[in-house]
């Protein structure tokens, strides 16, 4: 007898193999594809979007969820397959409220888009990218209406990276964030010339530089068997099983950090996909309960660990044998007041731990005002150019420096960039955490050990997947809802005490 829960489960996996087919062609967009490639792989991602809609959405899938509903109402709400249920009924909701027809022309749009984004990128010229991206956003507005929202525009698409959050819930945080920020900022700027990044912009041979941060994340417990690192020209994650995730990552021939840092960043993304149970990742529960949540992870492993003072005691004697020359006569002391020097900066992706969150409030007020009319396309740049002159004193010299930079719009994510700053927040509260409940941990972070860390992570994040929703995972984690504290307290403990404030 084939229960509906078996069905249920069946037809999922044949939703998630459609899925991580598009997932794979997006990946090798990004990673090998040749650029004349650009029409003929729009046209297969739009196929293969359609079909997984089409599928998912069936009336079939309705009915599996009902019987299924019932099969499961007896079991514990912490069941993995009462979870699947529940689950997958909430995204059934969503996705059904979005023609088949709309997905299938965003999905051709935004892959189109990639190349003419990474075109106009390179070309360092916003006004070839604006029309695309006046395309882009008409049908995330439209997307917005179909999902539907009482409050703000904004409200409809958020709900898609970080169920439940509000903008008002956004605008509070940052809120909150700028009261602290702004001080700290303006305290370190006056004492700027007491930290000097120079001996991170030295020649590092690419290499090299490959070698020892895959060294360090096989450390960390990035599963070589089940993943694997490339170049592209936007770092990201990608998984498509619990048991195949690839990283990518760009290099600086002149700069340490980007790379480094960067496949840190991507590393605790990476960890947090490969850590779901397989059981639940068959069946569509893999991977992160929020976007959120998912950069509590990347933030943990790349800032709160990776530029800790514990984490190079242990590698810096390393990392000064792999680059003798560059680093031989700089001494851990100054190596690490370098990593975290302060200043302000042009590309989120390489700012310091600081200034970030102001990369994305900027973000965030663009794309709230685009999505909501208020802002025509054509004054983004000049809109971009004011805001880093209000936020961070500096005005970006180019295109590519400023209002290109970033791969989200052209992808058509829209609504993404405050779970960046949630993830810091989150970070710091999980790592809190973790330490309470094994203080060994800072101690074997100056070891090169990470197994309790991921340890307590994996338990506690990692292999539940998708089961539980970002607000329950995280109040089962640490017992309280998100908040800001322990974050700013972090900031002003770490750089107070680099900075001599
Ligand atoms: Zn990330």
């Amino acid at each position: 007898v084939t229960t509906a829960l078996e069905g249920l489960k069946a037809r999922m996996q044949d939703v998630l193999s459609l899925r991580a087919a598009s997932n794979l062609m997006g990946w090798d967009q990004q990673t090998m594809m040749p650029r004349g490639g650009a029409e003929a792989r729009a046209r297969h991602l739009e196929t293969l979007a359609k079909f997984a809609h089409v599928h998912f959405v069936d009336a079939e899938t309705a009915r599996l969820l009902e019987k299924a509903a019932a099969e499961t109402s007896s079991l514990p709400a912490t069941h993995d397959d009462a979870c699947l249920v529940r689950v997958t009924q909430r995204d059934y909701n969503l996705a059904c409220k979005v023609p088949a027809d709309f997905v299938a022309e965003l999905t051709r749009l935004t892959a189109l888009a990639h190349e003419v984004w990474a075109k106009a990128r390179a070309e360092n010229n916003f006004a070839d990218f604006a029309p695309t991206l006046a395309k882009i956003m008409a049908l995330k507005q439209q997307e917005a209406q179909y999902l539907g929202y009482s409050d703000h525009i904004y409200d409809a698409l958020l709900d898609t990276y970080e169920p439940d959050v509000k903008t008002a819930d956004v605008t509070a945080m940052f809120d909150t964030l700028k009261v602290d920020l702004i001080p700290l900022v303006r305290a370190i700027s006056a004492r700027a010339d007491s930290v000097s990044a120079v001996p991170l912009h030295q020649p590092f041979d690419e290499a090299k530089q490959k070698a020892f941060a895959e060294m360090v994340i096989g450390h960390y417990g990035f599963d070589f068997s089940r993943g694997r690192q490339d170049r592209a020209v936007h770092p990201f994650c990608q998984s498509f099983s619990q048991s195949d995730v690839r990283i990518t990552t760009r290099y600086d021939a002149n700069w340490l950090s980007p790379a480094f840092f960067g496949t840190l960043h991507e590393t605790g993304h990476a960890m947090y996909e490969q850590g779901s149970a397989p059981e639940i990742d068959a069946h569509g529960l893999g991977g992160g309960a929020s976007l959120g949540v998912h950069e509590s992870q990347s933030r943990l492993w790349e800032n709160v660990v990776g530029r800790g003072r514990a984490f190079w005691q242990h590698f810096y004697p390393q990392l000064q044998a792999t680059f003798p020359e560059q680093l031989g006569k700089v001494d851990l002391d100054n190596f690490y007041r370098a990593i975290n020097k302060v200043a302000p900066s042009f590309i989120r992706v390489e700012a310091d731990e600081v200034t970030y969150n102001l990369h994305i409030i900027i973000r965030f007020e663009l794309e709230r005002d685009l999505l909501a009319g208020k802002m025509p396309i054509g004054n983004l740049r000049d809109a971009w150019n004011a805001k880093y002159q209000e936020y961070l004193g500096i005005v970006p010299p180019t295109d590519t420096l400023g209002v290109l930079q970033d791969i989200h719009w052209s992808a058509g994510l829209v609504g993404y960039f405050p779970t960046y700053s949630m993830g810091n927040l989150l970070s710091v509260q999980l790592f809190n955490k973790a330490v309470a409940a094994h203080p060994s941990i800072t101690t074997e972070l100056a070891e090169g050990k990470f197994a309790t860390l991921r340890q307590w992570m994996h338990e506690n994040l990692y292999r539940h997947g998708r089961k539980f929703t970002p607000k329950q995972l995280i109040s089962n984690a640490t017992g309280e809802a998100m908040q800001s504290r322990d974050y700013m307290a972090y900031l002003k403990a770490k750089y107070s005490a680099i900075y001599g404030l």
